[in-house]
C-alpha cells in the first residue's frame, strides 16, 4: 500500500501542534494549578513559545494544525485568532483535556462540541479535524464527527498512511507516539514523567530516519509537538532545521485538513 501525495512527492509530514498549555498538567493532577512552577511551563507556551513556533513557520513557509482545547481557547482567544490569521488551521482537541474515558460517554459528545463551538465563532473557519486527549478515541468517536459534519480524526497508530474509516466514513490521520515529542521531551519531578530527557539532536536524528523510511513508503509523518515542550530554544533550532530539511529533500509539508482531503472517497 502507498498513498498518491500532490505532484507526485514521496513524503508528507503534516505539522501538528497541540496547545494543552496548563491542561497539560491540571489534566493529569488537578494540584498541578496551584503550583506555580508547573504551571509557568504553560506560560512559556502561551507567551513566548507559539510565537516561537510561528515565526519559525513564518521562515519555513508552510501552514500547520494547531490542536486547541476549548478551555485553552476560552482563556486565550487573541492567540487563537492570530494563529488562524496566520494561515494555520485550527482543529479541536477536546474541552480541558482530561482523560476522556475517566468520564460518563455524554462527556466524550459534550467535549467536541463544545470546543468545536468555541474555536468556530473566535476563529469563523469550520473544525474539521479532532485529536482526542491522550490519543483517546473511543466506540463512538467516529460516529461523534460524522454528526458534527466534521471529516478527520488524528488518533489511531494503526497505519503510517492516511485512510477513510469504512462505517463514517471519516478519514483517519495516523500518529504515532515516535513521532510525539512528548516521549521524548516531557519532563516532572514526581512519576511517571521523571526521567531523563533526550538532547535534541538525538530526536532530530531519530525523527529524520524515521521520515526517511516513511517516504520509502510513500508514508505520512505526523509530527506531534507541544510548544512548550519543543519551543525551548535549542529544540526549535532542531525543529527548524529538521523541516528545512525536509522541505529541501521535496517533501509536502502540509496541514491536516489538505492530508485528509487527498484520500478517495
Ligand atoms: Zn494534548
Amino acid at each position: 500500500m502507498t498513498s498518491s501525495w500532490p505532484n507526485g512527492r514521496s513524503a508528507t509530514v503534516a505539522v501538528t501542534v497541540d496547545l494543552d498549555a496548563e491542561t497539560m498538567w491540571t489534566s493529569k493532577d488537578a494540584a498541578n494549578a496551584r503550583r506555580p512552577v508547573v504551571m509557568s511551563q504553560a506560560k512559556y507556551e502561551i507567551d513566548f513559545g507559539v510565537d516561537y513556533f510561528l515565526e519559525a513557520f513564518a521562515d519555513l513557509g508552510i501552514a500547520a494544525t494547531f490542536f486547541v482545547p476549548g478551555w485553552v481557547a476560552e482563556r486565550n482567544p487573541s492567540l487563537v485568532r492570530k494563529i488562524a490569521a496566520s494561515g494555520h488551521e485550527i482543529a479541536s482537541h477536546g474541552y480541558d483535556h482530561t482523560r476522556i474515558s475517566a468520564h460518563p460517554p455524554e462527556f466524550e459528545k459534550w467535549t467536541i462540541t463544545r470546543s468545536k463551538h468555541i474555536l468556530e465563532e473566535l476563529t469563523g473557519e469550520r473544525v474539521l479535524g479532532y485529536r482526542a486527549p491522550y490519543f483517546e478515541l473511543t466506540e463512538q468517536t467516529l460516529d461523534l464527527l460524522r454528526d458534527l459534519e466534521m471529516s478527520y480524526s488524528s488518533n489511531l497508530m494503526n497505519s503510517v498512511h492516511p485512510y477513510r474509516h469504512p462505517d463514517s466514513g471519516i478519514v483517519e490521520l495516523p500518529v504515532s507516539w515516535m513521532w510525539d515529542d512528548g516521549p521524548y521531551y516531557l519532563f516532572a519531578t514526581e512519576p511517571p514523567n521523571y526521567r531523563q530527557m533526550f538532547p535534541p539532536a538525538v530526536v532530530r536524528d531519530a525523527w529524520y530516519a524515521e521520515f526517511q523510511a516513511l517516504a520509502e513508503l510513500g508514508g505520512l509523518m505526523n509530527l506531534v509537538l507541544h510548544p512548550q515542550l519543543s519551543a525551548r530554544p535549542s529544540r526549535l533550532v532542531a525543529l527548524k532545521s529538521l523541516l528545512e530539511q525536509m522541505k529541501s529533500e521535496g517533501a509536502w509539508l502540509a496541514p491536516c485538513r489538505e492530508v485528509a482531503d487527498t484520500v478517495p472517497a
